[in-house]
């Protein structure tokens, strides 16, 4: 990407910006202070309304619940308002997903569902970035990760499971796997379309109906979405999305006329359900929180490995369930691999998430702020060495610059407790076996990463982890084929591939 100078006097550019080098005694060129021309993506391209309703029985409707404002979390200002549902427009929408399961999509044949699925994927990359900069409006993500990652990971995910639909009788679930009904799905605000894609494009494939709630804080792409499933003339009530707050969320999960319920978010959220849901004999899968191992072994790839840290922990802003957020490194690489990470983050830009040089966006509300502030004070206070970038940091916004904690130990907070913020906490290690026992000390297990040259080591190491997904020199890759899941308190159930298919089915019995 071109560098621009920016006329600022540090470091021997000349005042006038005239790019003119100065010298250093020795005759060298000193560093010059290279900046990144501003490149904002354009607000308006979001089409942002003044208001937005919820989409139930087909058609948009207000909802019977207060008002929401949802807000752009680098300004600080109101976005959009967004009309919320009530529990009785939950029990309506639940009706609309049941006659919608009865009367059409169960009975439809998977070619002429694959067709709606196949309409949605056109429908998201047509409107690619539009979606792209209403998410990144909303929840404060950079452009460039919602352009990249967010929006064409959505689309994917449909087309892939698209595919999936006239082909369930020969996928090895029995000769005759059937949709379990009607789902209710709650999902949270770190990868809104994102995680919309990844509850409802299973579900329907599978022949089921869906009821969804969106996060509080991030109800608007999935309201996109909404029309462009609507503009693709899904049957009405076969995809209900309601916006609102957490205990409309429990309304629909804990509703006795759903099948089947899936959740991703907080484990503390997740046990309630799973408590709740308890004896009823509904499906449930739940997806929730990690403290993922990035493990560096000394024969690794040290400039790459820097690479896969960064990822590992500042995509996204850290908001990310499988975040490699716990570095483990070799002792004897440890000081290496710390310098040249430190020196890297340094490079990072922080700050408008619209600005398509942005590495590192906004914190997406004042409250996760305040946890991830109050997590990293507990890191100091237990006596770890904190090291933060000298970024600049916005005047307005919620933003919080990426941080590396040294010295750590395996009984401190930010060893333990899912930070899920820009924060890496460092640990070392010294054999093989010591890796594993210090990554699995950990009450979690959804993901872990690995760096080495022997592939006999990745095996061994992916045999040893107790994590659903084990990247072996590359980290926090997503794809609708894989399945992604964890053990422990990260939950149960699998989201992508023939598992996450298998989530959405009822099959014969030992055949799935
Ligand atoms: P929550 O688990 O509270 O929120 C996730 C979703 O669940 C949201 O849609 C939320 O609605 C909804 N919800 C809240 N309470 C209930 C309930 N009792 N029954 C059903 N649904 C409910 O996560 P938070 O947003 O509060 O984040 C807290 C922490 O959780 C984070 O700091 C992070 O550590 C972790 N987290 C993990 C995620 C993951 O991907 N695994 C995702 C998000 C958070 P509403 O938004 O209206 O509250």
């Amino acid at each position: 990407m071109a560098k621009k100078t920016t006329g600022r006097s540090r470091s021997g550019v000349d005042s006038a910006g005239s790019g003119a080098l100065a010298t250093t005694d020795d005759r060298r060129p000193a560093a010059l202070d290279w900046d990144y021309a501003p490149a904002p993506e354009s607000a308006a391209i979001g089409r942002i309304r003044e208001r937005y309703q919820m989409f139930s029985g087909g058609k948009f409707l207000e909802g019977n619940g207060p008002d929401l404002v949802s807000i752009n979390p680098a300004t600080e200002q109101s976005l959009a308002t967004v009309s919320t549902a009530s529990t009785g427009d939950v029990d309506d929408a639940v009706r609309a997903a049941r006659s919608a399961y009865d009367r059409v999509w169960s009975t439809m044949s998977g070619a002429e569902r694959g067709k709606y699925l196949f309409r949605i994927a056109r429908g998201i990359a047509e409107r690619a970035r539009e979606l792209a900069v209403v998410e990144t409006l909303d929840n404060g993500k950079p452009i460039k990760e919602s352009r990249d990652v967010d929006v064409p990971t959505a689309s994917a995910h449909f087309f892939y499971h698209a595919g999936w639909a006239d082909k369930l009788e020969h996928a090895g679930f029995g000769p005759r796997p059937r949709p379990l009904g009607v789902a209710g799905q709650v999902i949270p605000w770190n990868f809104p379309l994102l995680m919309a894609a990844w509850k409802i494009a299973p579900a329907l494939a599978a022949g089921n109906t869906v009821v969804i709630k969106p996060a509080e804080t991030t109800p608007l792409s999935i309201l996109v979405l909404a029309e462009i499933i609507a503009d693709a003339d899904l049957p009405p009530g076969v995809v209900n999305i309601l916006p609102g707050a957490g205990d409309i969320g429990a309304h629909l999960v804990t509703h006795p006329a759903l099948d089947k319920v899936a959740f991703t978010g907080s484990t503390e959220v997740g046990r309630q359900i799973q408590r709740s849901l308890a004896g009823t004999g509904r499906k449930l899968t739940l997806e929730l929180g990690g403290k993922a191992a990035n493990i560096i072994f000394d024969d690794a790839p040290i400039d790459q490995a820097v690479e896969g840290i960064v990822n590992g922990i500042f995509f996204n802003q850290g908001h990310v369930c499988c975040a490699g957020s716990r570095l483990l490194v070799q002792e004897s690489v440890a000081e290496e691999v710390i310098d040249k990470l430190t020196e890297r983050i340094s490079t990072l830009r922080l700050g408008d998430p619209m600005d398509k040089n942005t590495d590192i966006g906004a914190i997406n509300s004042a409250a996760q702020l305040a946890t991830i502030t109050s997590l990293a004070q507990s890191g100091e206070d237990e006596g770890a060495q904190r090291w933060t970038a000298a970024c600049p940091i916005p005047d307005h916004g919620y933003f919080f610059p990426p941080t590396v904690f040294t010295d750590v130990s395996q009984s401190m907070r930010i060893a333990r407790e899912e930070i899920f913020g820009p924060v890496l906490s460092v640990l070392t290690f010294r054999t093989p076996d010591e890796a594993v026992a210090k990554a699995n000390n950990t009450p979690y297990g959804l993901s872990a990463g690995v760096w080495t040259e022997k592939g006999s080591r990745i095996l061994g190491m992916a045999n040893a982890l107790r994590a659903g997904v084990v990247w072996a020199n590359t980290f926090n890759r997503f794809d609708p084929a894989a399945a992604f899941g964890g053990y422990k308190e990260s939950g149960f159930g699998r989201e992508g591939g023939r598992s996450g298919l298998a989530a959405y089915l009822d099959t014969d019995e030992g055949a799935a």
